[in-house]
């Protein structure tokens, strides 16, 4: 089914992607066109589309296909695929064998099994970043049943942590924003502010870490309370900063009998449940309408921590691009 592409979210994936950070596990294929948070309209149906009509505003997340028979498929846990799902941008496509090729564009062709309803209600350009940033803080707090009662804390307020922050509220929870960041200070807890941290040791019943590089684990799970449990989102790398290296220690496992969990994304039927969540609960995500030309300054930027919180390239500005020169995306010398 072709969707004409309104608008795509920049993730920090895209980055990672883009500048070949995650060689080792999933190597980049070059070239690489990234985006997996892409809201557009049906443009046409062929004879078996059965959910949408030309002209439907729709989603498409970080999947494009998976092999819809294992266990995990069978779930609606795509993401979990064993025999790995076909990720929306830099993975051989099941039909062509063809890399796939993401929401950097302004058309793409997905089946209707991989495509969301944007819900009325939602404003389009918002509603993107909820396609990867929400169901990823989505699927955990529906996996481990956050709710009234519990303490959570989000760790890494960008944007991932800002739409957790929103969620875990809106469930019920009480949620402490964990950063690094000085200048996100108001209303959070800093990891070098050391009395701080001290005061909160032991208070939270749940942190969900959204850490895009590798960091330590260890100031983040004394903040747990017996039985917490520590769920990484971010960091697809090991956790433990070279400058900073310290394996997650099992003492600090061990006393309060926690747990250290990992979680990725969030299945197709997981991402519509959050898409009609906000909608229903007036979460949105704070994006920066991004031209398509001043791509690579976003990137400088969410690199640095400067996003506030998600960039959206508005894809109506593709007109403006000069290709060959603007449109280039920094990627390693190679
Ligand atoms: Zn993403
Ligand atoms: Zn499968």
């Amino acid at each position: 089914m072709p969707i004409e592409v309104l608008h795509c979210g920049v993730c920090h994936s895209d980055l990672h992607q883009v500048r070949d950070e995650w060689h080792d596990t999933q190597p980049t294929e070059f070239p690489c066109l990234p985006g997996h948070e892409i809201v557009g309209r049906v443009a046409a149906v062929g004879e078996h589309v059965v959910k949408f009509r030309e002209g439907d505003l729709v989603g498409v997340g970080c999947m494009v296909d998976s092999c819809q028979h294992c266990e995990s498929c069978e779930a609606g846990l795509e993401q979990y695929c064993v025999e790995m799902p076909t990720m929306t941008y830099n993975a051989p496509d099941r039909v062509t064998e063809q890399i796939t090729f993401g929401g950097y564009s302004q058309s793409m062709v997905v089946r209707e099994e991989f495509v969301l309803t944007i819900p009325d209600g939602l404003d389009p350009e918002a509603a993107a970043p909820i396609l990867c940033a929400g169901v990823t803080m989505w699927s955990p707090m529906k996996h481990w049943k956050i709710g009234k009662g519990h303490k959570v804390g989000i760790a890494g307020i960008g944007g991932l942590g800002h739409m957790g922050v929103q969620i875990a509220k809106a469930l019920g929870a009480e949620v402490t924003a964990i950063t690094t960041s000085e200048e996100k200070r108001a209303d959070v807890l800093v990891v070098s502010d050391e009395a701080a941290m001290q005061a909160a040791e032991k208070s939270l019943t749940h942190i969900i870490a959204t850490i895009p590089f590798g960091y330590d684990t260890n100031a983040y799970l004394q903040l747990l309370a017996l039985d917490g449990i520590m769920i990484n989102c971010g960091a697809l790398e090991p956790l433990q900063d070279g400058e900073r290296a310290q394996a997650p220690d099992g003492f600090h496992l061990a006393m309060g009998r926690r747990t250290l969990a990992g979680s990725i994304i969030g299945g197709i039927e997981e991402t519509q449940e959050v898409l009609d969540f906000c909608a229903e609960h007036d979460i949105a995500p704070e994006v920066q309408t991004l031209a398509m030309a001043d791509i690579n300054d976003a990137f400088t930027k969410m690199n640095d921590g400067e996003a506030r919180y998600r960039y959206v390239i508005d894809m109506a500005s593709f007109a403006d691009v000069d290709a060959g020169a603007a449109t280039k995306l920094d990627t390693p010398a190679k």
